[in-house]
């Protein structure tokens, strides 16, 4: 199991989002979640049956954009209530077989319309939640709550595979020398230096230098990310301090066009967009998610944009680490 972790931060403006709660296309993905912390987070006897509707509307709006795929997807979901900065974490399990790009249990299941089910009755997906910030549920999150469906769909992606295996020593998932070919995350077969070279060959061996993964200059290379982008690769989170759980698997905060986006490493309160942009698109389309589609926007009545247009600012409390 891999765990990726969202990091929040301070927020910096009040974003003006426009929530997609009004459309109701089928999902043709299907989330089972069973809930394993007894009378806390997701079963606390007050809030938790509002957290539990949160968590699957947020599943909702995701599945939109998998309508042409099949799976029923079962997660484990607990959760902790602690003073750190990591606002959820989730993963899924990889099969370990050294010299091979692996899905995750979640995608394999997906993008074979539910008929690869790696770990049989096990959980596909795990979701641990940090109940100690101030999340915002619904479609309307106040300037000092964390965004919980925006939280919730990140948290998804990274099971879904949006999500490396790299170690800061250059192993993978089996912890194999450097050097020898190890497992690695689908995603991870995009990896390039900021010269274009490929971190990891196609014999599963990392032969990049880790200087690149904490210099900043770790790349997702991918041609439908990268038609998304410009036409060139893509930042990913790569800080000088490597970060467990959350280097290479995020898009990358410094860059400006990035650091709003869902798959940054952190968030900052507020209302957010739960919209995926269009590299997101593409990075799941390169990791194999070829049928994804972008579902039709639902139009903002116009008393609704002027309600919302008013509130953009700043809000210049300290950057919070937290992870996502
Ligand atoms: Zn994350």
């Amino acid at each position: 199991m891999s765990l990726n972790i969202l990091t929040k931060k301070s927020a910096t403006a009040l974003l003006i989002a426009i929530g997609l709660s009004a459309q109701t296309a089928q999902a043709a993905l299907t989330f089972n979640f069973t809930y394993k912390s007894p009378g806390q987070g997701f079963d606390d006897p007050t809030f938790g049956a509002d957290r539990k509707a949160a968590l699957n509307s947020a599943a909702d709006l995701l599945g939109e954009y998998f309508v042409n795929y099949t799976a029923t997807l079962d997660y484990d979901v607990t959760s902790s209530n602690v003073n750190e900065s990591r606002l959820a974490s989730a993963g899924s399990s990889y099969s370990l077989i050294p010299g091979t790009f692996q899905g995750t249990t979640v995608q394999t299941k997906i993008l074979t319309n539910g008929a690869i089910d790696s770990n049989f009755f096990a959980a596909d997906g795990f979701i641990d939640w940090n109940f100690y910030d101030n999340w915002g549920l619904s479609d309307n999150v106040a300037s000092d709550q964390f965004d919980f469906k925006r939280v919730a769909i990140h948290e998804l992606l990274h099971s879904f595979g949006f999500s490396s295996l790299v170690n800061q020593n250059g192993s993978g998932l089996g912890d194999k020398n450097p050097g020898t070919a190890d497992t690695w995350a689908t995603f991870d077969q995009f990896l390039t230096n900021a010269d274009g070279v490929r971190l990891i060959n196609n014999a599963g061996v990392f032969d990049g230098s880790v200087n690149a993964l904490t210099g900043g200059s770790v790349l997702f290379n991918g041609q439908n990310a990268k038609d998304a982008n410009g036409g060139v690769a893509v930042n990913l989170y790569a800080p000088t301090i490597f970060s467990p759980g959350s280097s290479i698997s995020h898009l990358d905060d410094d860059t400006l066009a990035l650091s709003e986006l869902i798959m940054a490493s952190s968030v900052s309160a507020g209302q957010k967009s739960r919209e995926l942009s269009d590299i997101e698109i593409g990075i799941l389309r390169d990791i194999g998610y070829t049928q994804i589609v972008a579902p039709a926007q639902v139009p903002v009545p116009a008393s609704t944009w002027l309600m919302l247009s008013g509130l953009l600012g700043l809000v210049g409390y300290g950057r919070r680490k937290a992870t996502v």
